[in-house]
């Protein structure tokens, strides 16, 4: 019998990694930008507001190697890579779909060694210019018909299109979308409980309570996660089968919307207890470069939380 052939799809930001791309860039290379970038919330289209402050930083001497060396600090958890790795092996399909842009997500993944891992990848185009200054327009761009979807998407990307193309490119035994945001609320809603599909959703943030505003619309089973290791277990769960754990300290499962909701506030709590607790951390791969954020010192942990507290704003509203 041949095996499973499985789809699996991931957000980005807050997703495979454990931060927001467009507001980590600024929030290290410009306090001042990083600034009008969280003030401009909700009144400038997303996209079109970091194509305005990318040309802002260009103009105040930042350059091409600064965003890439900035990008390439952004920490990735082992865990996420050995289930990224663990997927990949079982011959599955791996995409991104994502708002932030191809220059991030790719110069991240190249940092870490895991863009092979990666089937495709879709998000809104970007390039650097020969100057150096880096561009990116919308993934649905303003020349085409807007997609008129009517679920909580971004007029740049809806999400849920771009799932439904991929689920119907192929024959596909499972289709696995993970996401933490408002945007990704539309392809949640494009799975199927009849084919097995899951629902990988971060706890506590919004695609979690817009699942709980209309559960109706979400037929694929749900789980809840809160970290990478998190992850690492449903992966191998998804593989090797629940019943290989018994026991505390296995990730929830939660197939209705009946749960209760993890406050924003509760999230940056467990984000301090993580960060100070190095034992049940999860563990974050070497950055390839030197200036990678270290982790916790009482000083560090402190201003973690208060920018996680910014950055978790940002992918809110944003999305
Ligand atoms: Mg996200």
């Amino acid at each position: 019998m041949a095996p499973l052939k499985r789809l699996f799809v991931f957000d980005f930001d807050w997703t495979l990694i454990d931060a927001d791309s467009d507001y980590f860039v600024f929030e290290h290379l410009n306090a001042e930008l990083s600034k009008i970038q969280l003030n401009s919330i909700g009144k400038v289209q997303w996209t079109d507001l970091q194509q305005r402050l990318l040309g802002e930083l260009f103009d105040r001497g930042i350059s091409k190697e600064d965003i890439e060396r900035t990008l390439s600090s952004i920490p990735f958890a082992s865990e996420r890579i050995e289930a990224l790795t663990l997927m990949k092996e079982h011959d599955s399909d791996l995409y991104i779909l994502s708002d932030a842009n191809t220059v991030y997500i790719e110069t991240i993944l190249k940092a870490y060694k895991i863009d092979h891992l990666f089937t495709g990848i879709l998000t809104n185009p970007a390039s650097f210019n020969p100057q150096g200054r880096l561009n990116v327009t919308r993934y649905h761009g303003l020349d085409k018909p807007p997609h008129q979807c009517q679920l909580p998407c971004e007029p740049n990307l809806c999400k849920g299109l771009e799932l439904q193309k991929l689920i119907d490119s192929q024959h596909y035994d499972q289709v696995i979308y993970m996401g933490d945001a408002s945007n990704d609320f539309c392809p949640s809603t494009r799975l199927l409980r009849e084919r097995g599909d899951l629902v990988l959703a971060r706890q506590g943030l919004s695609l979690e309570q817009r699942i709980k505003e209309r559960p109706e619309l979400v037929q694929a089973e749900i789980i809840y996660w809160q970290d990478a290791k998190d992850v690492l277990e449903v992966t191998q769960d998804i593989f090797y089968g629940r019943d290989r754990l018994s026991g505390a300290g296995g990730v929830k499962l939660i197939s209705s919307a009946a749960s209760s909701t993890t406050s924003l506030s509760t999230m940056v709590e467990s984000t301090v207890t993580s960060s100070s607790t190095t034992s049940s951390a999860s563990s974050v791969v070497d950055s390839p470069i030197d200036d990678q954020v270290e982790p916790s010192s009482s000083v560090k942990v402190l201003s973690a939380v208060e920018s996680s507290d910014s950055k978790m704003f940002a992918q809110a509203v944003k999305a």
